[in-house]
């Protein structure tokens, strides 16, 4: 049954999207109190539009969720894939989570490479102000086309929908920090790097410039833009311009103008 599938890890799954809740909450909080940059805008009008966003690809996120449970679970039980390497489970589960992260790194860097979808990721990098709510603002037809390339490679490699929750418990704190607006030491941006992508590296990620934001695709782990030679940083990122040039005018950060925005010249 689809049901008992999706449902039948239900301590995983609150805990996933409990922390994704939790982090964001929190980070919401000291970004307040300790900012790397002052935005003029309000935060919370700023918020408002990225939450509606957000809650837009809810709608795709959540059936499509129940969708995959059912399609990895019949599809496991035809083709185990790295479930036949002679691995211990662990180790089984941790090739899981790089594959599926190196994916996610080929995935962002593909949205910047392919005319078609930047149209669709450009809405993204169009904010012209960097915080924990830019970490959930993404077109929902990106988010769909995420999901359907996502859904044959986790066939392919065997993973089951408990690998998919694993990794977004891991991965989605990460994002949330380096869209983060919280403002760390140098030292400690650095050691952060070490292992994530950074406040600091995902900043220059959304500059103006494109020699600049087609740089540092990570998601979870840093290692892959260190390995593909796509790793950029800089210093003094204070005066760092955000957003895209023509596409973040306030005219055109409105709910309906973002949505549509891929469909027009
Ligand atoms: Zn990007
Ligand atoms: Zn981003």
């Amino acid at each position: 049954m689809m049901s008992e599938i999706f449902f039948s890890i239900p301590d995983l799954r609150i805990f996933s999207y409990g922390t994704t809740l939790a982090c964001g909450v929190l980070l919401w909080i000291i970004e307040g109190l300790n900012p790397f940059f002052f935005p003029e805008k309000r935060r919370s009008l700023h918020a408002k539009l990225n939450l509606s966003v957000a809650a837009l690809n809810l709608l795709i996120l959540l059936p499509s969720g129940i969708l995959m449970a059912f399609m990895l679970e019949w599809s496991r039980n035809v083709w185990p894939g790295i479930g036949m390497l002679a691995l211990h489970p662990v180790a089984k589960t941790i090739l899981i989570i790089l594959l599926i992260d190196l994916w996610m790194y080929l995935w962002h860097r593909l949205n910047h490479e392919t005319a078609l979808l930047w149209r669709f990721h450009s809405i993204h990098h169009s904010d012209a102000i960097l915080d924990v709510t830019s970490s959930w603002r993404f077109h929902f037809l990106e988010i769909l086309i995420s999901e359907l390339l996502r859904l044959p490679l986790f066939m392919l490699m065997g993973a089951g929908i408990e690998h998919s929750l694993l990794y977004s418990l891991f991965m989605t704190p990460v994002i949330e920090f380096h869209h983060s607006n919280i403002s760390i030491s140098p030292a400690q941006d650095r050691l952060a790097r070490l292992i994530i992508p950074s406040p600091m590296m995902h900043r220059l990620h959304h500059s103006r410039l494109r020699s600049e934001h087609d740089s540092n695709y990570g998601s979870m782990l840093s290692v892959w833009d260190r390995l593909f030679g796509s790793f950029l940083m800089r210093d003094n990122l204070e005066e760092l311009r955000l957003g895209l040039d023509h596409e973040s005018d306030p005219g055109k950060q409105k709910l309906f103008a973002l949505l549509k925005r891929p469909f027009c010249p």
